[in-house]
């Protein structure tokens, strides 16, 4: 049986590729039928508080992203770690290294100098621990082996070749016990049964470190085979370079507040972000778990498109219901948002809006209070000659009982004609001082949701 996991270092928020890790993570078991599952690497105590956590679980969970246990987190299992470390020591897989910190200073010292490459040269590999000063303190390191290569079939990166005198004997326990990152993530896998490791190409390196582990701890008590790797390339910002918060936000969270987009559009710009089915972009959750594979992710890094996600954010508006958008925007209203009418208001509102802070804002004339704020082209708009005309349209509608559609653009186009203008001449000062703008959905639209009583204070409020 398949199964995944998602195992991010809590730095604040959840970053825009973690989340495509994870989704990626997420869809892979689903569409296997396997089991996917979260653990939080919160072994750097400085960065890990409670509240970086949160983040990242309230971004998976917005995103739609389920696991199948409960978070394992990497901190509480020191003890696991330790143990496995010590297993390869009594079994010969690693060893006790007594250099001290000037020791190793001053054996980079030379490898500087002689221009080699810097990495722990193996002096305490075959040496006797009983040379060393009673007492003093050591790290244990793995013995990786030195001869000959390493080669991983990447899911995503195909056959990828490392020799093994590449790979030094890096440090599993500190002096002071604790275990490092690179065993702990092994030790984890292994105990959380993970049968495939998909995660961003920055971490390719570090598989050639980690697999060591696992053939020495198979060959010491067997039940550690290796999993499948799929390293995924980097989200890159438009001028090709990694993305960072130079180019804007790269935060889950920022998406959903600022840029105002639902879940199923990012889950979407996401899945779309390094993985292609023929050229088909929007689809579904029920699609992706059905259509997705490692197969489809691409080889190259994918750029960041905030176009692109706009388009799709737009699309996904004009999918939702109206009920829910209306309690999304009633939110970034405020107190004043009457949620019926925000309803009543979507089918009109949402056509043109990619984002939700659009759409509040093209909805906030429906509670805006008298006298209205006026835009300075609504101002402009509002001249004498318009103002004349904003009476006549009261008059007009004032003796209109039947506040619907038909009746009101009936009763305007015959003003109209009475008047020899066109219909523009009296929507726009219309629009204007229903508004205090010069957009909006289509004017009877706006007389409907507005109301008899509102509609003709407002323009009587601009009329002469
Ligand atoms: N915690 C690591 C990170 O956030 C991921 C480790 C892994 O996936 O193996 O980059």
């Amino acid at each position: 049986q398949v199964v995944t996991r998602f195992a991010p270092s809590p730095t604040g928020f959840l970053h825009i590729g973690g989340a495509r890790t994870a989704l990626f993570n997420w869809l892979f078991a689903r569409h296997h039928g396997g089991r996917t599952l979260l653990r939080i690497e919160d072994t750097d105590a400085k960065r890990s508080t409670q509240e970086a956590i949160d983040k990242i679980l309230e971004g998976l969970d917005w995103l739609g992203l389920d696991y199948d246990e409960p978070p394992v987190y990497q901190s509480q299992r020191a003890g696991r770690h330790r143990e496995v470390a010590l297993t390869l020591l009594e079994a010969g897989h690693a060893y006790k290294c007594f250099a001290t910190p000037e020791d190793l200073e001053a054996m980079r010292a030379e490898q500087r100098a002689a221009k080699q490459p810097m990495r722990y040269d193996g002096r305490w590999r075959d040496r006797d621990p009983a040379e060393a000063p009673e007492g003093a303190p050591y790290t244990v390191r793995l013995k990786t082996p030195t001869e000959g290569e390493t080669a991983i079939d990447d899911a995503v990166q195909g056959r990828v070749t490392v020799r093994n005198a590449e790979i030094d004997d890096y440090i599993l326990l500190r002096a002071d016990g604790t275990p490092t990152y690179m065993l702990a993530v092994v030790v984890d896998d292994h105990d959380m049964g993970v049968t495939h490791v998909i995660r961003g190409d920055d971490h390719l390196n570090n598989a050639f470190r980690q697999l060591p582990i696992y053939h020495s701890m198979d060959a010491i008590e067997g039940g550690w085979p290796q999993p499948v790797y799929a390293h995924v390339p980097l989200i890159h910002g438009a001028d090709g370079a990694k993305l960072s918060k130079r180019h804007g936000a790269v935060g889950v969270e920022a998406y959903r507040d600022e840029e105002g987009v639902l879940p199923e559009a990012l889950f979407n710009y996401l899945l779309r972000l390094g993985w292609g089915h023929g050229d088909r972009e929007e689809i579904t959750r029920d699609e992706a778990v059905e259509l997705f594979d490692l197969d489809g992710v691409g080889k190259s890094a994918s750029r960041f498109d905030i176009k692109k996600l706009q388009n799709l954010n737009g699309h996904y508006i004009r999918e939702a219901d109206d009920a829910r958008l209306a309690e999304l925007v009633a939110e970034r209203i405020g107190a004043q948002a009457d949620r019926d009418l925000l309803t009543r208001a979507m089918p009109v509102l949402k056509p043109r809006a990619k984002q939700l802070g659009e759409l509040a804002e093209s909805a906030s004339f429906l509670f805006a209070t008298r006298p209205l704020a006026m835009t300075e082209k609504a101002e402009a708009l509002l001249d004498d000659e318009s103002r004349v005309r904003l009476g006549h349209v009261g008059a007009a509608l004032r003796g209109e009982n039947d506040w619907t559609i038909d009746p009101l653009e009936t009763s305007i186009k015959a003003l109209a004609e009475r008047l020899e203008l066109g219909l523009g001449k009296l929507a726009q000062p219309m629009r204007a001082a229903l508004t205090g703008t010069t957009t909006s959905p289509g004017i009877f639209d706006v007389l409907v949701l507005l109301g008899k009583d509102e509609s003709l204070a407002r323009i009587d409020a601009q009329a002469t």
